[in-house]
């Protein structure tokens, strides 16, 4: 069975649901019906954001 891979937005690497790094963001704006996937590794999305920025259990691997 072939696993459906993603490409990471922010390193462009492989990407699959089945890696523990793998995190799907939706974006939108508000009133807005329309949406985007994004999917990201979580250390790739991690290391751009500020390190002020608390990040929870979704970090965790
Ligand atoms: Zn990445």
């Amino acid at each position: 069975m072939n696993e459906l891979t993603y490409s990471c937005a922010i390193c462009a690497r492989d990407l699959s649901r089945s890696d523990a790094e793998f995190i799907q963001l939706t974006a939108t704006r508000p009133d807005w019906i329309e949406m985007q996937q994004f999917y990201v590794h979580a250390s790739c999305l991690a290391s751009k954001l500020d390190p002020s920025v608390p990040l929870g259990e979704l970090f965790e691997t």
